[in-house]
């Protein structure tokens, strides 16, 4: 008879607060081991895999902060089939994971189970339920019947508690593992900033010369809390009114907490009840608008997810299907407008201001993420997949379902109902950047940097004037006819 052996498999969950897979493995058994592994696509930085220069300099800092947790941590760079399979050999290996809505882990979860690996599998990510339908059976298709439906499973949900445990090594494991410190981990990670357009190799470092800084970041659950708990109180109960101003800091960014798993949503929004003293909020509350508000950004987080799961082709793929012959922009005309873009170089001075704010923090303001992507796809007729990319290979709160989610939204290719929704740059300054403090803070950071302190001037003109990318769009997408 071979020894029993369970393992907590990490992925995206770096926490011990609401943790349903480490919450039933420490129930389970007395000792258990914990895995995290770094498997080739994390680590290899080859540009056609989808895991991003800021995402490992984020796990170089993170692991080693959650490792600390457990009394024994395994940090493994390897397959996980081969992992598992060889201790498999030896041992009765049970391995418990949350699931990842991923297409990429339901692939792992699937070679493991060939290999007879035993997995018990708990639903983390998504809080509402995937097998929700609409009334005629249907998956949800449309943001607003989705969240009239999943409001109060969200509004509902139970965290999940966890005991005192204790874990240990597996002899077979230790002489493998790495030890979770930030220069071992950072010595065999490439430091690589490539992904593909067009079929062909972009290298970030040619392109923008610079690297961006992540100093600025957390990378812990206690941290992650005490950001959540801070913006609770300081800034929730503005956030319908502040959320949109892209100088003021309004928003959570909590997006790289929920990301990695450093919170869970349902323990979000218990701190949001609890500060409310209320048991249940419903979503038109209007003395509550700030906290329904930001109820309802966690909502998009999950009908992404959810579409995702039930949809994993979208990562490819429009959406609608009359959107899949839009004739993009091609080769060398491509290339140099996608390039442009990423240089901060469009001549659209909030455009540039929030492509340099991405390169330099590796994040941007929702607002500016909608502007950006429309303006790639409608002014610019580049595909929304290249952007989806360099979203890809930037972002450093990057969220597969959310980022597609958000560039089919915004190349109006997506689940969405209008047909095209273009927006103008000049208008979207105006009313989301009124004081220019955006776009003054990341426009200095330009090449053609801001000349003027008082107005709005600079030494580049837009690639392609806004009305005449306009025509362009509505013909590109077969809604107008010249
Ligand atoms: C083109 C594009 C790409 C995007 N890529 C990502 C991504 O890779 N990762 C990511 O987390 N979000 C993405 N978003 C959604 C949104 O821009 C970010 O979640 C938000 O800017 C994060 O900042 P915050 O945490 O301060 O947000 P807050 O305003 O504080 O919102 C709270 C949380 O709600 C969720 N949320 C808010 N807005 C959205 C939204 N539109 N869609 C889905 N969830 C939302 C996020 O989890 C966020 O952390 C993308 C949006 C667009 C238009």
């Amino acid at each position: 008879m071979k020894t029993p052996l369970n393992v907590y498999w990490v992925r995206r969950d770096l926490r011990l607060h609401d943790n349903p897979a480490l919450s039933a493995i420490a129930q389970e058994s007395k000792n258990f081991a914990v895995i995290f592994i770094f498997e080739p696509y994390m680590y290899l930085a080859k540009p056609q895999y989808n895991f991003g220069y800021p995402q490992r300099q984020f796990l170089i800092r993170a692991i080693p902060r959650f490792a600390k947790k457990f009394q024994y941590f395994h940090l493994i760079f390897d397959y996980p089939v081969k992992t598992f399979s060889r201790l498999a050999e030896k041992y009765d290996l049970t391995v418990y994971v949350n699931e990842d809505i991923h297409p990429d882990f339901y692939k792992q979860l699937n070679k493991l189970k060939r290999a007879g690996i035993k997995i018990k599998l708990f639903e983390d990510q998504l809080t509402v339920p995937k097998s929700l339908l609409t009334k005629d059976s249907q998956i949800y298709t449309v943001f607003t019947p989705f969240k009239k439906a999943a409001w109060r499973y969200l509004i509902e949900a139970k965290t999940a508690s966890v005991a005192s445990f204790s874990t240990m090594p597996i002899p077979e494991l230790v002489s493998q593992s790495i030890p979770a410190v930030e220069n071992e981990i950072a010595n065999r990670v490439s430091n690589r900033r490539v992904f593909l357009f067009e079929g062909t190799e972009l290298d970030l470092d040619e392109i923008l010369g610079f690297a961006p800084n992540f100093d600025d970041w957390y990378f812990s659950e206690e941290e992650a809390i005490q950001i959540a708990v801070s913006f609770i109180e300081k800034k929730l109960a503005n956030y319908h009114t502040n959320r949109n101003m892209l100088a003021l800091d309004a928003t959570s960014k909590l997006s790289l907490a929920l990301a990695w798993g450093l919170i869970s949503a349902r323990t979000l929004k218990n701190l949001i009840l609890d500060k409310l003293g209320l048991r249940y909020v419903e979503p038109d509350d209007k003395n509550n608008l700030g906290p329904v508000t930001f109820l309802s950004e966690l909502i998009w987080r999950e009908f992404y997810k959810y579409l995702l799961y039930h949809f994993p082709w979208l990562l490819n793929l429009e959406f609608q299907e009359k959107k899949r012959s839009i004739l993009w922009v091609k080769g060398d005309v491509a290339r140099r407008r996608f390039i442009a873009w990423i240089k901060a170089e469009t001549g659209y001075d909030l455009v540039d201001a929030a492509m340099m704010q991405i390169a330099k923090t590796g994040y941007m303001h929702n607002r500016a993420r909608m502007l950006v992507a429309s303006i790639l796809t409608k002014n610019l007729g580049v595909d929304w997949r290249a952007g989806q990319e360099y979203f890809r290979a930037s972002l450093i709160d990057l969220d597969e379902a959310s980022n597609n989610g958000g560039w089919q939204w915004s190349a109006s290719v997506g689940a969405d109902p209008k047909p095209i929704r273009i927006f103008n740059p000049y208008l979207q300054a105006d009313k989301f950047d009124p004081t220019g403090l955006y776009r003054k803070k990341w426009l200095s950071e330009t090449a053609h940097s801001w000349r003027n302190n008082e107005s709005h001037v600079r030494d580049i003109e837009p690639i392609i004037s806004h009305l005449d990318a306009r025509q362009e769009a509505l013909k590109r997408y077969g809604l107008f006819d010249d």
